[in-house]
């Protein structure tokens, strides 16, 4: 495996595969990686001759207040998890490789990226956008993979990639999840103890939530009540939004339609954690609220 850390190096390394007709598969994370970024990467493979994961703790997604410093870095762990699932390159740009002194395009994507993370996270989707359209840019894959994790961030990645005809085939992959529930993350290294225990909470939520939709309710007071009910029976956990919501244009939902995506985001102590669930109604359509 490649270890690659300039921009110019990366791009010269894909124009070359790309000459040869070579297909080259994409998954950008900020490391720490589990088994949500390997099932990114094994899907990766399984439809791509080449395969570049990127690792990048980018930092103009972080507002000065949160973990940019804590974030965790075990990069060795992380390049031999690479190699056992055969990536060819990982790529690991500096801050200042990615933002050199005078650097001032930002890209944002202003309705997809206002309400939820980015209300609670102001800069941090155009950090995010900015630097998926920058890696793009560089490594120049045909196919790039992101989870359903941040349903969000994909919804957002899809839109700009459409917009600005970057030509990258986009492929999101389901949330992988521990066995209680809890939606892998980076971040679940935070939690101590007892504040891993009650972490499950926010799935279980959700799906209750999903629950009362399949099961007909198409109230949304009710079922954003219940999912907000289920976490606050834990006074340690704290829920900022439970919500049911359009899965295209992420606007909140009156009454619950054939298609519908709760997201919702907790913090317990200094921790957030997000989580989403998708809902399709068996019969597609909704039914009076019980
Ligand atoms: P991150 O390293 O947190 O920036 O994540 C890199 C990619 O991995 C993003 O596309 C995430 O959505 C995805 N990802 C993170 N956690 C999971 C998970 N539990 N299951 C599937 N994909 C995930």
């Amino acid at each position: 495996m490649k270890i690659i850390h300039t921009a110019r190096s990366m791009a010269a390394w894909s124009e070359r595969l790309r000459r040869e007709g070579v297909t080259i598969g994409f998954v950008p994370t900020m490391g720490a990686l589990h088994d949500g970024h390997r099932s990114l990467i094994r899907a990766a493979r399984l439809r791509c001759d080449a395969l570049v994961v990127s690792i990048f703790v980018n930092p103009t997604q972080f507002s000065p207040t949160e973990d940019l410093a804590a974030y965790p870095r075990p990069i060795s762990r992380d390049r031999a998890l690479c190699r056992e699932e055969g990536v060819d390159v990982c790529f690991e740009p500096t801050a200042l490789g990615m933002y050199p002194e005078g650097f001032q395009t930002i890209v944002t994507v202003p309705a997809l990226g206002r309400r939820w993370e980015g209300a609670a996270r102001p800069h941090h989707f155009a950090g995010v956008a900015t630097v998926v359209t920058k890696l793009f840019g560089i490594v120049q894959p045909h196919l790039a993979l992101f989870g359903q994790k941040d349903y969000q961030q994909a919804a957002l990645v899809r839109q700009l990639v459409d917009d600005l005809n970057l030509g990258v085939g986009i492929h999101v992959r389901p949330t992988v999840r521990e066995r209680d529930g809890l939606a892998m993350s980076s971040r679940n290294v935070y939690l101590s103890h007892d504040e891993r225990r009650i972490a499950p909470l926010l799935s279980q939520a959700l799906r209750i939530g999903r629950q009362m939709i399949v099961g007909g309710m198409s109230d949304v007071a009710a079922i954003e009540r219940t999912m907000r009910q289920t976490i606050e029976q834990e006074p340690s956990i704290h829920a900022e939004y439970l919500a049911v919501c359009d899965p295209d244009s992420l606007e909140p939902l009156s009454v619950v339609a054939a298609r519908a995506v709760l997201l919702g985001a907790v913090r317990i102590g200094s921790i957030r954690l997000i989580d989403n669930l998708l809902v399709n109604k068996p019969d597609g359509k909704s039914r009076a609220t019980r």
